[in-house]
């Protein structure tokens, strides 16, 4: 998602340490006592402006969520919407997800989110691909035993790619919708890309896979 360049967000940022957490490798291992509470943390990887998130913690405010956004830009539109909405159960970080393992403890994770990743088209661009497999090494690492991802895309190429990758890693397709507005999901909440999408016809496709 490339949008113009706020000279505000940084300034913006810096205000909300509460919601947009700063140095988050120190919270390594503590972030139930971040929370303040023994709730399970999911994640979602390449959150964007934050919709999905803020509407998934509403739902269910006895699990605490995390979102990862790289961009500045992007984060902190997230982050208004959060400060709107003043959810205890949501923290917001700007960071890569390279550094998933640095900022998460062995098994301090109970599920991954990921909607409407980057597809990254070109072959020589697969291992930025977010269901490419060292992305699935890292999930693994920071996850509790027989953890989850959820994938949400509307991207055929990218959805068959994943199906693969998941395979090839060994995990267990345990729900796959090739038409996710026209299944019988109850309670889906949709990101910003999918309102998109959907509103344009596009079909989406959603899996959930495990580790074994
Ligand atoms: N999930 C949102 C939605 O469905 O509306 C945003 C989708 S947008 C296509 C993908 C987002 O993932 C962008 O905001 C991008 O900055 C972020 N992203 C891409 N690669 C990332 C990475 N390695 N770590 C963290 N965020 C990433």
């Amino acid at each position: 998602m490339r949008l113009r360049n706020k000279p505000w967000a940084s300034d913006f940022i810096s205000q909300y340490p509460q919601y947009l957490i700063q140095a988050p490798e120190n919270q390594k291992g503590k972030w139930n006592e971040l929370f303040g509470n023994d709730n399970p943390i999911h994640i979602e990887v390449g959150t964007g402006k934050g919709q999905f998130i803020t509407g998934m913690a509403k739902q269910n405010p006895n699990i605490n969520y995390i979102g990862i956004e790289l961009s500045e830009n992007v984060v902190v539109l997230a982050l208004q919407k959060l400060v709107d909405v003043e959810l205890p159960n949501v923290k917001l970080l700007n960071v890569n997800a390279n550094d998933l393992t640095n900022i998460f403890e062995k098994g301090e994770v109970g599920q991954v989110y990921l909607n409407f990743s980057d597809p990254w088209p070109k072959k020589r661009h697969i291992k930025r691909r977010l269901t490419y497999k060292t992305f699935l090494a890292l999930y693994e690492t920071i996850l509790a035993d027989k953890g989850e991802i959820h994938f949400k895309t509307d991207n055929q190429g990218l959805f068959e790619y994943s199906l693969m990758s998941f395979s090839e890693y060994g995990l267990l397709l345990k729900y796959v919708s090739l038409d996710l507005h026209n299944s019988n999901m109850e309670g889906n909440i949709m990101t910003e890309y999918e309102e998109k999408f959907s509103k344009k016809g596009q079909r989406i496709y959603r899996v959930e896979v495990q580790y074994k």
